[in-house]
């Protein structure tokens, strides 16, 4: 491993997600020798912060991640911290600009950073078309380095708004210098997709039409809106949560082997299966999409989501989403995704089922005890949970000769879980590296917004009868019969 000389100016770097994420993920990078003194840290945001205070504020937030108390005034601590500034920073005025590219020279020189700069925007998207407009008219983006910009969602709110945010950003960096972050394709489990797949014959042998039965992906939360409901209001489940992270993980299920596993042949295989979804019509978006809003739980106790801090008494906002997707992709056409996830769930936990399909012939269905085979299902828990389960049908133990279901487990202890890099702290790394594998690309997201635009719109055209689910279980009861009217049903089912 290489140290890694850069420059980073994070707009927003007195927001959440600077403080949890991104502060933390730096220094963990830097506790491992990828950062080391040739990078500096610009911080900007419109308060008036001086170099002193964003130290101790960097320091504090690497203390209540690691939850180590000590961690904070070690020297290695201070050392990180050092290389931190601050600059008020108003995006829309073009002086504050002139001052940022001034100080990043200063620091370019200072710490040896050839050039090198990423821009991390942990700010609202409204701003990203004028700060990466400003970053070029002001000739922040330098010709000797690399220059990179990193994006967080919501990338927009529908296929048009997406556009017009990317012409916006397109017209000063170019596609490979765009890295947007999903931060479920930093999840190990979600990484271990491909190596699932492409790595085992038993498996990738599997995985087709002949022998997929169905595909089940559930992003369960257990939380309900707690302080978001502004943004919350303005999205809902289906744009939240379907459009991005879902929509990855089933182009990740769903694509065609790649030749190698770089970037760009991944992405090609990503297209191409996000291509392969089919768009529906709106009566078909309404057959196959349910939307469900949460009520209060079944002992009165947690607050419906109307009545929840900052949401519209008769809000129309979906917080939970279950839909049949169908692929055309060569090897899966055919076999139905099923998705769901919501809030105030019954269990926080993400995972996917592959059920496999019913044997052609039972041997067994003359025998004495007259035995029905369970279906071999393929569970991959993507969180909090990291694992695997593998239903086989073995003897089952009698005297007779009966065949019961087994679970062959795996499941990620929690001493390796904690080796496993966070989320943000491989995407950063990877941006570092210039490896683009684990972003989103255009394409990719045009693509998603296509396939839930038509949902959105047709939902936008009815009233729903909101609420629909009682906090705790799994759901409105559509979701349930989307799955029994193709007599299927939820593999998971807390
Ligand atoms: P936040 O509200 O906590 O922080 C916003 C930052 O922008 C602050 O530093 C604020 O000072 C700055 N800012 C606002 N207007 C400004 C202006 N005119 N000029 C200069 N600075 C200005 O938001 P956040 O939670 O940190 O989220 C940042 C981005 O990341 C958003 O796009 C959000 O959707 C996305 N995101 C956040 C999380 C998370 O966990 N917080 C997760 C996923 C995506």
């Amino acid at each position: 491993k290489m140290a890694q000389s850069a420059l980073f100016i994070i707009f927003g770097g007195t927001g959440d997600l600077a403080y949890r994420k991104l502060y933390p993920s730096l220094f963990r990078l830097y506790e491992k020798g990828y950062l080391k003194d040739d990078f500096a840290v610009i911080g900007t945001a419109r308060r008036p912060w001086t170099d002193e205070h964003y130290h101790e504020v960097v320091m504090n937030a690497i203390a209540d991640d690691g939850h180590e108390s000590d961690r904070t005034n070690s020297e290695l601590a201070h050392k990180f911290a050092s290389h931190f500034y601050y600059q008020s920073h108003n995006v829309n005025d073009t002086e504050h600009y002139v001052a940022l590219r001034n100080l990043a020279d200063k620091l370019d020189a200072k710490y040896n950073l050839k050039g090198n700069r990423i821009y991390y925007l942990a700010m609202a998207p409204r701003f990203f078309g004028t700060i990466a407009g400003h970053l070029k008219s002001e000739k922040l983006i330098t010709d000797h380095g690399y220059n990179r910009l990193i994006i967080e969602k919501p990338f927009g709110r529908d296929l048009q708004t997406a556009k017009d945010l990317n012409d916006a950003i397109s017209a000063a960096f170019s596609e490979e210098q765009i890295y947007r972050i999903d931060h479920y394709l930093g999840k190990e489990a979600i990484q271990s997709i491909a190596a699932l797949r492409f790595g085992n014959e038993v498996i990738g042998s599997l995985w087709n039409k002949a022998h997929i039965d169905n595909i089940q992906i559930t992003l369960a939360e257990s939380l309900g809106v707690e302080e978001r409901a502004g943004y919350y209001e303005t999205a809902g489940a289906l744009r939240d949560m379907v459009q991005n992270h879902i929509l990855q993980i089933v182009s990740l299920l769903t694509m065609e082997e790649p030749k190698a596993y770089t970037a760009s042949e991944l992405r090609d295989r990503k297209v191409e299966a996000l291509r392969n979804i089919k768009i529906y019509s709106p009566e078909e978006a309404l057959q196959n999409f349910v939307r469900g809003q949460y009520g209060e739980d079944a002992d009165h106790e947690q607050l419906d989501y109307r009545h929840e801090e900052g949401t519209d008494e008769n809000s129309q906002i979906e917080t939970f989403v279950a839909g049949k997707l169908e692929t055309e992709s060569p090897s899966l056409a055919g076999v139905p995704i099923y998705v769901r996830t919501g809030k105030r769930l019954a269990q926080k936990s993400t995972q996917i089922s592959i059920v496999f399909k019913d044997l052609k012939q039972n041997i067994f269905a003359n025998s004495e005890s007259d035995t029905k085979l369970a279906q071999n299902v393929l569970t991959l828990f993507i969180e909090p949970d990291q694992g695997y389960r593998f239903d086989i049908n073995v003897k089952s133990g009698e005297q007779s000769y009966g065949v019961m279901p087994i679970h062959l487990d795996y499941h990620k202890s929690a001493a390796k879980k904690a080796k496993v890099p966070e989320a943000y702290e491989k995407l950063i790394h990877d941006a570092l590296d210039g490896n683009r594998t684990n972003f989103a690309h255009w394409h990719e997201v045009a693509q998603a917004w296509r396939i839930v635009d038509v949902v959105r719109k047709t939902w936008d055209k009815q009233d729903a009868d909101f609420p629909n689910y009682v906090s705790g279980t799994m759901g409105p009861e559509a979701a349930e019969e989307l799955l029994r009217r193709d007599h299927r049903t939820w593999v998971y089912n807390p």
